[in-house]
């Protein structure tokens, strides 16, 4: 017999069917052993009568959360019991068989709140029991239709999605790189990438002139904010395109998105607004401007791009100059010369896409000539042999036919949240980490054994326990 999805119950009535998922809830009433039987569809109600005595007395021993098979009679409910909240409130199994998968320990914490009210240290440890919760799940759905709407959008708009390397070597994205080690190249170091940045230009290299990607980007911050080690971007790049060119496109693939698959939602203003850097500080006093009517509105959605960035900013730290985005944005002058004498007075091709006054992407125009870029990657003061090394592979490839392009990167999990109306960004992962990077269910990172150590050549001076 096939098994049944509980949310489709009702369309059975009158019929035998099989239902499997976990117990909800159980309810002993005098005779009749109710029980809540839950899989990832819905909830519906299970009775089993002492006349079916072999099956009744199983049913005696079940518990919440224990995992279970039914067959039975899917049957209307008496007049007055049934309960108008749940999709199969009309209807009731009559249970004739009843198998027992596995039993199930007390859970840690209740899964049928929304689970605010718990520790989050518990919630990531049990994380596999926390995704039991209907919040989570309803979060996981949402961002599966997020990113399948992107890919049919992208694909319709003829972008091919490419995947690229997480072994690879490091690239300046402004946070600092997970390294990892090499045991047959001893003593060299992988860099996780910051994000596919040389990897998507490259393609453009290639003639793949519209690359997406649902990437991976893998950052060592330290902890500060709603970060993350790993989140998820959409990655764009486009070869022959002007800047206005990639804006639209991303704002036709977010308006589409919002009216289909959150049609409540109200977006303030289309097209969305754009500024200039300069203007939205003058009148905002930040980069990422808030621009909702009613910030305590948590239908409405407020869009805009900002442009025309500074190309470098004064790092008063380290008392020298970092870029504004990356090294790869194309400056606005054609000459070079004062890239290097005026640095301040450079403005780029970078735009920024906020919401509700968070960015939730970036990228810009590329520079595509050695000159230029090497010129950049002077200001960051950068060595000539140190370029070489670093980047020497992007600005030999320049130098075979390279298409003027651009591109841009969204925050997945940052959209995510916002439009879920969720205080933060774990909400919407799977298995997120602490602020402080670790997996509490997995317990990583972790110690590994003195042969792994040895045969990467390396040795840990200091240990943290
Ligand atoms: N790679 C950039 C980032 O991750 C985005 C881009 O320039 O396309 O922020």
């Amino acid at each position: 017999m096939k098994r049944i999805p509980i949310n489709e119950t009702p369309k059975y009535l009158g019929k035998q069917i099989k239902l499997s998922g976990w117990v909800n809830s159980r309810r002993d009433h005098g005779k009749l052993i109710f029980i809540d039987l839950r899989d990832r569809n819905g909830l519906t109600q299970v009775v089993f009568v002492p006349q079916e005595k072999e099956i009744y007395n199983l049913a005696q021993k079940l518990r919440n959360e224990w995992v279970v098979e039914v067959i039975g009679k899917v049957s209307q409910r008496p007049k007055g019991m049934e309960n108008p909240k749940i999709e199969t409130g009309k209807i009731e199994v009559k249970a004739k068989e009843l198998k027992i998968f596995s039993e199930a320990k007390t859970l840690p914490f209740s899964i049928e709140t929304d689970g605010h009210e718990i520790g989050e240290e518990k919630r990531l440890k049990y994380r596999y029991l926390d995704l039991r919760r209907k919040r989570l799940q309803k979060n996981l759905d949402i961002r599966q239709e997020v990113i399948r709407f992107i890919r049919e959008y992208l694909q319709q708009e003829n972008f091919i999605e490419i995947e690229t390397p997480i072994l690879t070597k490091s690239t300046p994205e402004g946070a600092r790189d997970f390294l990892v080690p090499s045991r047959l190249q001893a003593g060299k170091f992988y860099a996780l990438p910051q994000s596919p940045q040389q990897y998507k230009q490259l393609l453009m290299v290639s003639g793949i002139e519209k690359y997406f990607q649902i990437a991976r980007c893998l950052r060592d911050e330290d902890p500060r904010g709603d970060r993350q080690a790993e989140h998820t971007q959409l990655d764009i790049e486009m070869s022959f395109v002007e800047q206005e060119d990639i804006l639209n496109l991303i704002e036709g693939l977010y308006l589409n998105l919002c009216k289909k698959l959150f049609p409540k939602k109200k977006i303030k203003e289309i097209p969305f607004p754009r500024f200039n850097y300069e203007e939205v500080i003058k009148k905002y006093n930040t980069d990422k401007p808030d621009l909702r009517k009613d910030k305590s509105n948590p239908n409405e959605l407020a869009f805009c791009f900002i442009t025309n960035f500074p190309m470098f900013e004064w790092h008063k730290k380290d008392k020298k100059w970092g870029p504004m985005h990356h090294p790869f944005t194309k400056p606005q002058t054609k000459n070079i010369k004062e890239i290097n004498k005026n640095p301040e007075k450079i403005l780029s091709f970078q735009h920024d896409f906020v919401l509700n006054g968070n960015e939730i992407g970036g990228g810009s125009l590329r520079s595509t000539d050695a000159e230029t870029l090497t010129a950049v990657f002077e200001v960051l003061s950068h060595k000539k042999e140190e370029i070489k090394e670093r980047f020497g592979h992007l600005l030999e490839a320049f130098q075979y036919g390279v298409p003027p392009h651009g591109g841009i990167a969204m925050g997945i999990d940052r959209f995510l949240a916002i439009v879920l109306n969720e205080p933060n960004i774990r909400e919407v992962m799977a298995f997120p980490k602490t602020g402080d990077n670790r997996d509490l269910m997995m317990d990583a990172p972790s110690k590994v054994s003195k042969e792994q150590l040895k045969e990467l050549h390396i040795k840990v001076s200091k240990k943290n326990d």
